[in-house]
């Protein structure tokens, strides 16, 4: 047997429809290098996704790689539940003087959708702690994505392939998805005539990742903020995706004026070494949580392995590099690049529909009303010519890692148009 078909005997791959798995070229890594990933077979191939958008200053990084073995020599894990652990301190420490939130306070978990959920009990049980009645809902956007756990599904949006879950969702609000120019005025206004019943709004800041990068206006955000604050509402910020300089800031909720109660990280956040995501509070949504030991004021929620020692040194080291590499300069050099050369290279193909992109956060949306698989075919045909792309639906997407030079950025560009030619001839 093969890697792909013992891989196809014993492992059940998310999102991919395992009757044909083997069909759909799929690779089998080794090793990683750079922006490299490369095969069993020795092929190489460009990660132009980013490992699925969590890597970001490339694979097998030295420093990083340094960074986790100087702490296997400390302690692998240690729970946080009633106990710390030095390097979560330092890590929270950090993250503290750069999140876009007021005296943060951090809980961590190990996947954005843990850190989502965390976030909407923590809405819910603020309202409670303070004696609030009927604050038990949450507005959300449509088209979202938040996570494949119950609660981050129901924030999130139609689609996807998750409606077979939909009598499982709890009820949300539902304001415009982003391709709707006036979704956030929308929802401002949802915001203030539903106010007596929200726990909270629940928003990607500035670009709909998984929707196929669906972009809002970014002045358009504070809007959304003044309705919140005006009534009451808890403003959460999902930057699982966003965050980490994926958007050319730091965090996406710069550029759109927020200061959100609660954010969501994950992804990025070890430089996709390692799974932890971050639900981080504000100082307000923190303090209504204290109270007498054992009291019902607790957040009764914590995962095994949230505040992972391994994972937070790699994350503190990562967040470093970000400063010291000066990776976010790179991300909009070579952001403007890809804009450039899209649009000279695709969007003339008969094909393309529409190029959105915001930092290193791309998507080609493709004509697939005569070939429901057209973006699928493209992203096999860009494998074989060694350049790494899945594609969402219409869209193939084009995410790559953080620290991508103008010669790879190149080669993406150019690998996809003639992958796109080869997939319509
Ligand atoms: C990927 C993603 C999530 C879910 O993160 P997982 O680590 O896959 O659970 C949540 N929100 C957004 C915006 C995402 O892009």
């Amino acid at each position: 047997m093969n890697w792909v078909e013992r891989d196809a005997a014993v492992v059940w791959h998310g999102f991919t429809q395992m009757a044909c798995y083997a069909d759909n070229a799929p690779i089998v890594v080794e090793r990683g290098v750079g922006r490299e990933l490369i095969d069993t077979e020795g092929r190489r191939y460009l990660d132009a996704i980013s490992s699925l958008w969590v890597t970001t200053l490339g694979h097998c990084v030295p420093e990083l790689d340094e960074a986790l073995r100087a702490q296997l020599d400390r302690v692998a894990h240690s729970t946080l539940l009633g106990n710390g652990n030095r390097i979560v301190i330092e890590l929270a420490e950090a993250l503290s003087r750069v999140v876009p939130v007021d005296r943060p306070h951090f809980l961590f978990a190990s996947d954005g959708a843990s850190g989502v959920e965390q976030a909407l009990k923590i809405a819910f049980q603020f309202w409670v702690n303070r004696g609030v009645a009927g604050r038990n809902t949450y507005l959300a956007f449509g088209d979202a994505y938040h996570g494949d756990t119950i609660g981050s599904l129901s924030v999130g949006g139609s689609g996807f392939g998750t409606a077979i879950f939909d009598p499982l969702r709890f009820e949300v609000l539902r304001a415009p998805s982003f391709s709707n120019p006036d979704a956030l005025k929308v929802a401002a206004a949802m915001v203030r005539e539903h106010r007596a019943r929200l726990a909270a709004v629940v928003v990607e800041p500035l670009v709909q990742g998984a929707a196929g990068m669906l972009i809002a206006t970014s002045t358009e955000f504070a809007a959304l903020q003044a309705a919140c604050r005006a009534a009451d509402v808890l403003l959460i910020c999902d930057e699982v995706a966003t965050g980490f300089g994926r958007t050319g800031t730091l965090f996406a909720s710069e550029q759109c004026g927020l200061s959100p109660d609660i954010l969501c990280l994950g992804k990025g956040i070890t430089g996709g070494y390692l799974p932890m995501s971050a639900t981080v509070a504000s100082q307000r949504v923190f303090d209504a949580f204290l109270g007498a030991d054992l009291s019902e004021a607790t957040l009764y929620h914590g995962h095994s392995y949230g505040g992972n020692a391994l994972a937070a040194a790699v994350a503190l080291r990562h967040l470093e590099l970000l400063h010291s590499m000066n990776v976010l300069a790179n991300v909009r050099a070579r952001s403007s690049q890809l804009r450039a050369l899209l649009d000279t290279h695709v969007r003339p193909k008969v094909a393309v529909k529409d190029i959105r992109l915001v930092g290193l956060m791309g998507a080609v949306e493709l004509d697939t009303r005569t070939d429901a698989r057209l973006a699928r075919r493209t992203c096999i045909a860009m494998v074989r010519r060694g350049v790494l792309c899945r594609s969402m639906g219409p869209v193939v997407t084009v995410v790559p890692p953080l620290t991508t030079t103008a010669d790879e950025i190149e080669r993406i560009v150019l690998t996809l148009a003639a992958a796109l030619d080869e997939a319509t001839s």
